[in-house]
């Protein structure tokens, strides 16, 4: 009961109870030492400001001194998102170390083919087009992306991997600027003997050498204009990707973001 009858008090009615309190239990020249302080609702000033209510002030609850927390030297309280699109020819990693850097750097990590690959549980005509190893249709993926980039969990950045593909996609990224620009593009450099070597081990429908010859043409010609245009606004990291060991392929991509960071 006695508990129930406390919770019903607000916060300001709570620290004057507090403060009578120990008024009534302080001897005289203590009290002006008193001061409650709410950290967590502390505006900067202001009349209204609930704190630093001091017990030597005439009345209880009136605004006395605020104290400010700032914040230590080369501290900073905020923390610039990092918004990065993740690009790189078929079979050079993409998947995988975004994984690991989205686990390191906290960012939400979203695949375009995932993306698609839900969508075509109601629409197995993209599933299909997916397995041949061919874009899907601008609009679709530009669609998805926009929506997924709309969603609330993205205050931190997060790291876009796999669009965009093609011209029209590129643009539309931009176009989706300001609230979402993107801060830079990771490039994952492979030569094609190293491609196509991953490719062979990892037994996707779409990892067939045939369909793989496709895919990177289709990524010279297609892909790498798109990616080129965005590099004209937004500065294009190309760590070396090459090696067959993951850790060091992934050493170099956290190196050349560190060193984004850094200077930014
Ligand atoms: P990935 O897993 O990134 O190799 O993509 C697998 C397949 O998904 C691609 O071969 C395309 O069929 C489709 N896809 C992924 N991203 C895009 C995109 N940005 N634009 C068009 N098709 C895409």
């Amino acid at each position: 009961m006695r508990f129930a009858a406390v919770s019903r008090y607000d916060r300001a009615t709570m620290k004057k109870l507090i403060l009578a309190v120990l008024a009534a239990l302080l001897p005289a020249s203590g009290r002006a030492q008193i001061r409650v302080i709410t950290p967590s609702v502390m505006p900067l000033q202001g009349p209204t400001a609930p704190i630093g209510t001091s017990l030597g002030a005439p009345s209880l609850g009136a605004p006395a001194l605020a104290p400010v927390l700032l914040p230590a030297p080369g501290v900073s309280l905020e923390t610039a998102p990092l918004r990065l699109v993740l690009a790189g020819p078929p079979g050079a990693g993409k998947s995988t170390q975004g994984k690991r850097l989205s686990a390191e750097m906290g960012l939400p990590h979203i695949v375009a083919s995932d993306l698609l690959r839900e969508y075509a549980k109601t629409d197995p005509a993209v599933l299909e087009t997916m397995n041949r190893g061919e874009l899907v249709n601008p609009e679709l993926i530009i669609a998805l992306v926009k929506e997924r980039l709309s969603r609330k969990d993205l205050q931190k950045g997060f790291i876009l991997d796999g669009f965009p593909r093609r011209l029209a996609e590129a643009e539309a990224l931009q176009k989706m600027a300001p609230q979402i620009a993107v801060d830079a593009v990771i490039f994952l450099n492979v030569p094609d003997a190293e491609l196509l070597r991953r490719i062979a081990a990892r037994g996707r429908p779409d990892d067939t050498e045939a369909i793989f010859k496709a895919r990177l043409a289709t990524y010279r010609s297609v892909t790498m204009p798109a990616i080129e245009r965005l590099a004209k606004d937004v500065p294009l990291l190309t760590p070396d990707a090459a090696s067959s060991d993951i850790d060091a392929g992934y050493a170099n991509v956290r190196k050349a973001l560190d060193e984004f960071i850094s200077k930014r």
